[in-house]
């Protein structure tokens, strides 16, 4: 990635959440200090208020108890994410929430069914040598029979686009790209399979987009390219992957791969939406939620019931104190957001007419580790270009943050969030960073609404994500609180301050 190091957490391309880079103390780079200003002083009481609150906060960590034992991962398209559509929009009514409604919105049903694979050579003692897998979502399955091939192992693409077709024809292409971050990591899991398609390979396998080497895999979005074949796609450990690289340094690895995944017909569901009403402008909004809809392993407790329920905890803790924002707060549980961005795309839909009105978003969806503080995204524009696509910047990293090449507008909302973060001081989150936001709200930021995401550490997001792992022992309640606090003191002051920032208007794709 690019120096400064940013953190740009705002991907629209419905993998999982972020571009994140490898190390936390990388982010620490780009981050800016809190400024002290007028608007800190207007609002320090209330703020004040809400971080008491917050660090008290149990209705937050109940809620999500409840989603991740009783309700479970929530894959689109299945009567789990369904249940917990219903139920969330059950408590957002008994917060006292406004205008409780479920925004229809269609999603695909991708389903997994049995699947495994194996290495069948090397010999070893006669039994096959099982490999930790996950099937990518969305991957087509294999025949009933399995497919068994030979493999052709390449750490990267340039290394696969060097190799003849003869030499990958039939083969199954596993890729171990290494660690380089999130970006990367999920940029082979979401076109690793087309790419080795296009060359004839028959199926493929790639090392989990993680740096945690503990037999785990991570699962994931895939996304086919329509003009090749659809292959058969898995994620394997890490430690997996490396154990098929020596064993291919010597000589030839059979793999035999079995999955049942297909995709099943579309299934009504939908966003819950729900509000607390601005006492002078109720037309216009700051958004603020996370996705409702996990992956079918583990919990989905920090991707992202983590994100719904902090964010819900906030709404109604600003409620329940008694402060009216002037405009309207709406708490928003968007579905879909791992393999398709349905959501997403019929909130847009929803709000496109007066996009004008909807004045600032928020998405937690990278974890509840503690906060360091705000991200908003301001880039710097080189006049006549537009802005660089979330597909670009997954490729390349965001370009440098340059505080001098912002517009005058650009840095007065800057220094406005600088002024907000202020406020975050005494729960150790008073820097801001220049980049924010999520998958969800990718649409609604295309069209120009400002786009922000709370930033934490992240030290295990990563580690957990997308797997079995991903259970509620790994949300650690002081830090969740403090979650709470950042995203309540965030949307209150920019639901209710004079002024409004400004949005970048990052294209969605190339
Ligand atoms: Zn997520």
């Amino acid at each position: 990635m690019p120096s400064p190091k940013v953190l740009l957490s705002l991907l629209s391309v419905a993998t999982a959440a972020v571009l994140a880079l490898p190390a936390s103390a990388q982010r620490e780079g780009s981050a800016q200090p809190a400024v002290s200003g007028p608007i800190t002083a207007k609002y320090q009481a209330d703020a004040s208020k809400i971080l008491a609150a917050a660090a008290a906060d149990n209705d937050g960590y109940t809620a999500l108890t409840y989603l991740c034992d009783h309700i479970g991962n929530r894959n689109s398209g299945t009567p789990q994410l369904n249940t917990a559509v219903q139920w969330g929009a059950e408590l957002m009514r008994k917060a006292g929430l406004e205008n409780v409604t479920v925004q229809p919105a269609m999603v695909p049903h991708w389903v997994r069914g049995h699947e495994s694979a194996e290495i069948l050579s090397p010999d070893l003692h006669g039994m096959p040598r099982k490999l930790h897998m996950l099937g990518l979502g969305m991957s087509v399955g294999t025949p009933a029979q399995g497919i068994t091939a030979p493999v052709i192992f390449v750490h990267t693409f340039d290394e696969l686009d060097a190799l003849p077709p003869d030499s990958i024809k039939g083969k199954i292409v596993v890729y171990n790209p290494g660690w380089h971050g999130y970006g990367v990591g999920s940029l082979y899991r979401t076109t690793g399979a087309s790419r080795a398609a296009a060359k004839g390979a028959v199926a493929m396998l790639v090392r989990s987009a993680t740096g945690l080497v503990e037999q785990t895999p991570h699962t994931g979005t895939l996304r086919y390219d329509e003009k090749q074949p659809k292959i058969p796609a898995a994620a394997i450990s890490p430690e997996d992957a490396l154990l098929i690289e020596r064993l291919a340094k010597d000589g030839t690895v059979s793999v035999h791969l079995q999955m049942d995944a297909h995709q099943e017909a579309d299934v009504q569901s939908g966003n819950v939406v729900g509000e607390i009403r601005g006492s002078e402008k109720p037309n216009e909004v700051v958004v603020l939620g996370g996705h409702i809809d996990s992956w079918d392993v583990g919990q989905g407790a920090q991707d992202d019931g983590s994100g719904i329920m902090a964010a819900y905890a906030a709404v109604k803790l600003i409620h329940d104190l008694g402060l009216k924002p002037k405009r309207t707060l709406r708490l928003a549980f968007w579905v879909n957001e791992e393999n398709g961005g349905a959501g997403g795309r019929a909130y847009r839909d929803s709000v496109a007419k007066n996009i004008k009105d909807q004045v600032a978003a928020m998405e937690m969806d990278d974890g509840a580790e503690a906060p360091l503080g705000i991200g908003y995204t301001v880039i710097a524009r080189t006049p006549g270009r537009r802005a660089p696509s979330m597909q670009q910047m997954m490729r390349q990293g965001p370009p440098p943050f340059n505080m001098d090449a912002l517009t005058p507008e650009q840095k007065q909302a800057f220094n406005t969030v600088q002024q907000i973060a202020a406020l975050l001081q005494p729960i150790g989150a008073d820097k801001v960073f220049p980049a924010g936001g999520g998958s969800d709200i990718g649409p609604i930021v295309a069209l120009g609404v400002p786009s922000l995401a709370p930033i934490t550490v992240a030290e295990h997001y990563f580690d957990w994500h997308h797997t079995e792992a991903d259970t509620l022992d790994k949300v650690n309640l002081a830090d969740f609180r403090k979650d709470i606090g950042l995203l309540a003191v965030t949307t209150f002051v920019l639901a209710d301050m004079d002024g409004q920032l400004v949005g970048a208007k990052i294209p969605d794709m190339d």
